[in-house]
């Protein structure tokens, strides 16, 4: 993902804009991984691979977010594994 995406995406739940990014890895200005973060509702969503799931609670994918959130726990802050809407660790 372009790290001036983050311009243009609202939160798909409550619409907030701008979001916050948190960058995992990356390759010059595009995020490999990383997880975008709603300061408003608190909800978050991953970047894999480049790309942003931008989804609404009911179509998340539980299994693979946990599997993410538990590769990279010792990279994301507290407000996301400990506290992070829909889900955390
Ligand atoms: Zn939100």
């Amino acid at each position: 993902m372009k790290k001036n995406l983050l311009d243009i995406l609202a939160c798909p739940m409550c619409k907030k804009h701008p979001l916050e990014l948190i960058e995992i890895k990356t390759k010059n200005d595009e995020v490999v991984e990383g997880v975008i973060y709603c300061t408003s509702c608190e909800s978050h969503y991953l970047i894999i691979e480049e790309i942003p799931v931008m989804l609404p609670d009911e179509l998340r994918d539980k299994k693979q977010e946990d599997e993410f959130l538990k590769r990279n726990r010792d990279s994301l802050p507290e407000k996301i594994i400990k506290q992070g809407k829909p889900w955390h660790l």
